[in-house]
């Protein structure tokens, strides 16, 4: 058996919505296996905002520090995108979370449940098989150097950094990841204009003489952009920067049919958060039409991961998997061939799983 604290943080827009089925199906999972999870809630983004004035109060990252794994939603508001100005915004409580906690690994399995290879825009042909394991770096790069304007405000920049350890411990993560897979790995940068990416490739390189193992592919990041779509089967455990993986990981949830369906995790120092990849989605909030299935995929990584509950965290997977071959759905992964009594809402497809 089993004891561990849980820290459910919703944040903002559909977060609320998905996040509930997904600590409902640990729960469901905690009865079934014996487990005792305890859960408590913190605030996080535009709703942290609301009642404290901070994205990331110090209550909600003390919390974390003293859980065993996150749950986390999503952040955002559609009020500050059209307000550039905003000196405070949510997704400052994301990036301040991710830093404090030395989240610098963000995994992101891409892979398409056989029954929603009809559900993407991609050919069944191209997709069938498909099963990625994408490394992100988190902490570093562009997003996190040095920030401003010159020439009187005329001229923006942003700095893109790394350092030898930054690259080493991500790389690492994903070598020995690649071991417990296919011996595959792709490292992605943009070596050939940037002295970040060259680093990144040397570093790269200095472990591949450890893992001899595993076959190393090096890509520039705009041949692994077409090479997704046109074969998303040659990748098996792909590791990349921060910027690289932001988008590349937003192009191959194509792949999975639906940012609906895609889970991740933030691993690192401390205490691991999983959320879904999505975002807050207000166009949607509050409708019932929120898929709940990267929630509850994200509750099976944090098993698997955070607690070491191999078991448990498969038996999440089959469960929404069982659902999918009954021909329940979601409004988006649903198609024209979907029985209309086939589309659930949140909740009612979250009371299919386990
Ligand atoms: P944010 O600003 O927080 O990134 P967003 O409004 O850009 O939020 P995303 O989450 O990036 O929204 O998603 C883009 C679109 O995809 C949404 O507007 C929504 O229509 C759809 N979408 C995202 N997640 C889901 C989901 N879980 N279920 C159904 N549709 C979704
Ligand atoms: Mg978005």
């Amino acid at each position: 058996m089993a004891k561990k604290h849980i820290l459910v943080v919703p944040g903002d827009g559909i977060g609320q919505e998905v996040t509930a089925v997904g600590k409902k199906v640990l729960d469901r999972i905690a009865a079934k296996y014996n487990h005792e999870f305890t859960y408590d809630e913190a605030l996080i983004g535009h709703v942290a905002i609301e009642a404290t004035g901070n994205p990331l109060p110090d209550e909600t990252l003390e919390k974390m520090k003293n859980s065993d794994a996150v749950l986390f939603g999503a952040v955002g508001h559609p009020k500050y995108d059209n307000d550039p100005t905003a000196k405070v915004r949510p997704e400052q409580g994301l990036l301040k979370m991710r830093k404090e906690l030395g989240l610098y690994a963000n995994l992101r399995p891409i892979k398409l449940f056989d029954e929603l290879l009809s559900a993407s825009s991609i050919k069944p042909e191209i997709l069938k098989g498909s099963d990625i394991l994408f490394f992100r770096e988190l902490t570093g790069d562009i997003y996190f150097g040095e920030k401003g304007r010159k020439n009187n405000g005329d001229t923006a920049y942003d700095v893109a950094e790394y350092s030898r350890y930054e690259v080493q411990r991500i790389g690492r993560k994903a070598f020995e990841a690649a071991r417990t897979r296919n011996k595959k790995l792709v490292s992605v940068d943009k070596a050939n204009v940037l002295e970040s990416s060259r680093l990144w490739r040397e570093e790269i390189q200095k472990l591949a003489l450890e893992y001899l193992d595993v076959e190393v592919e090096y890509q520039f990041v705009d041949a692994t952009a077409m090479i997704l779509i046109k074969d998303p089967k040659r990748f098996d455990v792909v590791v990349t920067a921060n910027l690289f993986g932001d988008i590349l990981t937003d192009e191959a949830s194509q792949i999975a049919g639906s940012m609906g369906m895609l889970a991740s995790a933030s691993i690192g120092d401390g205490t691991g958060v999983y959320e879904p990849i999505h975002g807050s989605a207000h166009d949607i909030t509050g409708m019932g039409l929120a898929n709940p299935m990267a929630s509850v995929l994200s509750a099976a990584l944090l098993l698997d991961i955070s607690f070491g509950l191999k078991e448990e965290s498969n038996a999440v997977i089959n469960a929404v998997d069982q659902v999918l071959k009954k021909g329940f759905r979601t409004k988006d992964i649903a198609d024209a061939n979907t029985p209309k009594d086939m589309i659930l809402g949140t909740d009612a497809i979250g009371e299919e799983i386990l």
